[in-house]
């Protein structure tokens, strides 16, 4: 796409926005039900436009985790925006309340956002965010992945035919394009991927002082503590490592386990994949997205047989499409310690005890999520209130990204702000404060000269705030 064309598709947006910067309540729904019913429709083109970006992905992968997933989030935005669009009261103060002054929070839209999506579930991360850029009352830049180009190019034709070019628009093509996104005065910008490309936008958008929200992602910890059960933290594993072919970014990256847990744990996750995937065709599978990301898969697990590490492979007996390796215990220095595997890779490393497992993932820096299994709530409760991550999760993973109501989100490197339901509309808007006079002007009171009447009712407030 030339710059010339992105300029214009902008234009077109901003005009949109300055034409009818707050849209009403009656025009965000119509928006949200053109974008359910272009998620409904259009289905069955994307699963095929996916399946051939990706060499193959199950239609059942697509229809849950893309579809079914962000046609319930576009829902909760339906049925929840009429509240969340009401201002919200604030209290007043008490020397303010004298004058029967009125205090309270709008929140307007911020105008044109773009959204620069990933792609390991392009139809979830473009249309998610967007339900909640709508349901702001905002316009939408969006540019999904060059990595999946049939579905970019699906997305921009089926976008056109629901939206207005003044409404939403798509734009596609490489990394370029996305970079001179990003130099465009957005009003506000979220950003899902790698943390490379996060530091590279984060200084771009510095010009504009465009305002970011960076999904990003990270190395996920499981921590399994001594009374976990590990027949069902051996299944959980299994399907983290299998969803999307673990190319996803709340995927459970590493697993901390007690030295005498190892044993068991590797004894049991062949039978949790056996279970699993015995039963499923090849058609149910998932490909690596390409041959550079397959590459660099391959070159985590040399790099680890380099640093000594102790490698596996396990696959069903009749079912080679489910290879999982599992990667134990590397010198320090393996590249896989440090950069996320995003692949059916499972990297375990044997610990002491709890407090050696916190002590791991603090010296990894932020996750996105934090996986506890086990039994005892004092543990999980640490794992809330001292280790930084996102989410933390208590014996489930993947399943917390389910709930619309929960805000979604990192902290420090796997990014930060937060979307979805509640937290994408607040975040994607212009929280005003809105304060009206009362009727009474209490101004001369506190104005020179500071006289007998500003001595007595500084003494005043300062009685009623300093007891
Ligand atoms: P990617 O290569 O598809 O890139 C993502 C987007 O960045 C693309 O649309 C691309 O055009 C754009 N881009 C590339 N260079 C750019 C530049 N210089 N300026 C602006 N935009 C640019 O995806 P990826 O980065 O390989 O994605 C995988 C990563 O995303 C993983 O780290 C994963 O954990 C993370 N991720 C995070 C979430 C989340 O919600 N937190 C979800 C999915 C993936």
């Amino acid at each position: 796409m030339s710059p010339s064309e992105l300029e214009l598709r902008f234009e077109n947006l901003r005009s949109g926005a300055r034409a009818e910067p707050t849209p009403s309540f009656k025009q965000r729904i119509d928006r949200l039900q053109r974008l359910r019913a272009l998620l409904i429709e259009k289905e069955a083109s994307f699963i095929g436009a996916l399946s051939s970006d990706y060499g193959y992905r199950a239609a059942g992968q697509t229809q849950f985790a893309d579809f079914t997933t962000t046609i319930k989030a576009v829902n909760h935005n339906l049925q929840n925006l009429k509240y969340w669009m009401a201002p919200k009261k604030r209290s007043v103060d008490l020397s303010l309340r004298l004058s029967l002054a009125k205090a309270a929070v709008h929140h307007v839209p911020k105008g044109v956002v773009g959204i620069i999506s990933p792609w390991n579930f392009p139809i979830n991360l473009s249309f998610s965010p967007l339900a909640s850029v709508l349901a702001a009352g905002n316009r939408a830049l969006i540019k999904p992945s060059e990595a999946t180009p049939a579905t970019a190019e699906l997305m921009e034709r089926a976008v056109s035919e629901y939206f207005d070019g003044s409404e939403v628009a798509v734009i596609t093509g490489e990394a370029d394009v996305a970079s001179a996104m990003v130099d465009l005065p957005l009003d506000h910008l979220i950003y899902t991927g790698s943390e490379r490309v996060a530091q590279l936008i984060t200084a771009a958008s510095a010009k504009n002082l465009t305002p970011l929200t960076l999904e990003l992602g990270g190395k996920s910890p499981v921590i399994a503590d001594r009374d976990a059960n590990i027949p069902y933290l051996a299944k959980k594993l299994v399907f983290g490592k299998h969803f999307n072919a673990g190319q996803i970014c709340i995927a459970p990256d590493y697993c901390l386990v007690q030295k005498d847990q190892l044993d068991a744990l590797l004894a049991e996750l062949p039978q949790a994949l056996d279970q699993t995937a015995n039963e499923r065709s090849g058609d149910d599978s998932v490909r690596i997205v390409n041959e550079r990301h397959q590459k660099h898969i391959q070159w985590l697990l040399d790099d680890a047989a380099d640093h000594s590490a102790f490698i596996k492979t396990i696959q069903p007996s009749n079912n080679p499409d489910y290879q999982l390796h599992i990667v134990i215990d590397p010198d320090p220095g393996a590249a896989i310690l440090k950069q996320e595997i995003f692949g059916p890779v499972l990297l375990i490393r044997t610990t002491n005890s709890f407090q050696h497992q916190q002590a791991i993932i603090r010296e990894g820096g932020h996750p996105l999520v934090i996986y506890y299994f086990g039994n005892r709530r004092d543990r999980f409760q640490q794992c809330i209130d001292q280790a930084p991550s996102g989410a933390a999760v208590w014996n489930d993973i993947i399943f917390q990204y389910a709930n619309d109501d929960l805000p979604f989100g990192g902290v420090g490197s796997s990014g930060y702000g937060r979307y979805r339901g509640q937290a994408g509309f607040e975040e994607f808007s212009n929280p005003k404060s809105v304060y009206r006079a009362g009727l009474v002007d209490t101004s001369d009171l506190v104005s020179p000269p500071f006289g007998k009447a500003f001595q007595l009712t500084n003494r005043i407030m300062r009685k009623l705030w300093l007891n």
